[in-house]
């Protein structure tokens, strides 16, 4: 089995996000990685340049943070052929490593683009290195630039960042002061490919909390009815765990809740609605073990919620 460790450059639209095209805000335009080995020892590399056709000249904004000149992607290859020979030389039964969450998806809305999806069929299981950085190295669990954990770990900088294969090699020699063992349980599931019959809903564990990616729904509301989604088992034992705090919703569209369980304590819920590009609805449910300083502060986000909203209605009432 290979580790990829890759990077994606991408350009987007030189005249603002008006005249940008949905299907594809971000085209790729450099593709880099590295294949490991189980011992975490680069193999093998791959670099390369792609033209693009979507968004003629490199954005300002993007120049300052990619050093790609324009005059090199005329040499590159279109994305389709790029994308094939990139897929071809992971092989098969190769796990994906990016740094953040975003690569996986724009790949796969490039390969849509292109009506090349089925190159990649999702949804994607694959490990953010980035997360995996947070977890065990930042004493706050941030998310941090690749640079700073370059530092933080003491690696020698031989390249400049913001070049797809220096980018990939950086992420492997942060992946090599990991330990396998101790990373392997915390993947991450892209869900650009989001399951669509109940059939397809997607349940993950990992070692202290639990994922549910449900499957599609016509509109919003009838999310947080299934019962799947509403539910809270403790992901530690997985018994059904007592509400303590029903679902509600905060400002930034997150639903939350608490319950408890005898065994294990709290547990915090945590659910994502997603839209589709489709415009349907899933949802990415999230169960966490939590120490009740954390459940109280979910009860305090709560009532300064519900105070805010007596005082919108209060208001309207007097004008
Ligand atoms: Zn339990």
């Amino acid at each position: 089995m290979d580790y990829i460790v890759f990077d994606l450059e991408w350009n987007q639209s030189p005249d603002g996000k008006k005249y940008s095209n949905s299907r594809l805000p971000f085209e790729i335009i450099e593709i880099g990685a590295v294949k490991l080995n189980e011992d975490l020892e680069i193999t093998d590399s791959f670099h390369r340049l792609i033209r693009p056709q979507v968004y003629n000249w490199i954005h300002e904004s993007i120049h300052e943070v990619i050093h790609v000149d324009y005059k090199d992607l005329e040499k590159g290859i279109p994305f389709p052929a790029a994308a094939q020979e990139f897929l071809d030389w992971c092989g098969r039964e190769s796990i994906f490593f990016t740094w953040g969450n975003q690569d996986l998806t724009e790949l796969q809305r490039n390969l849509k683009f292109y009506d090349q999806l089925y190159l990649l069929r999702g949804p994607v299981r694959y490990y953010d290195v980035q997360k995996l950085y947070a977890l065990f190295f930042d004493p706050e669990h941030l998310r941090r630039a690749l640079e700073h954990a370059i530092s933080g770990l003491d690696i020698p900088r031989t390249a400049d960042f913001h070049r797809a294969l220096a980018d990939a090699c950086y992420t492997a020699r942060v992946l090599k002061k990991m330990n396998p063992e101790e990373f392997l349980p915390y993947f991450s599931v892209d869900v650009y490919q989001n399951p669509r019959t109940k059939r397809e809903e997607i349940r993950l564990s990992c070692p202290d909390y639990d994922k549910f990616i449900s499957r599609e729904f016509a509109d919003r509301d009838r999310v947080m009815k299934d019962r799947e989604v509403s539910s809270t088992r403790c992901p530690v034992c997985h018994l059904p765990a007592k509400r303590k705090i029903r679902w509600f919703m905060n400002n930034s569209r997150i639903y939350y809740s608490v319950s408890f369980c005898r065994q294990h304590g709290y547990v915090e819920g945590k659910v994502r609605i997603r839209r589709t590009e489709e415009d349907r609805y899933f949802a990415v449910k999230t169960l966490r073990i939590i120490g009740a300083e954390e459940a109280e502060e979910i009860r305090s986000r709560q009532d300064s919620l519900r105070k805010k909203r007596r005082m919108k209605k209060s208001l309207k009432k007097e004008i």
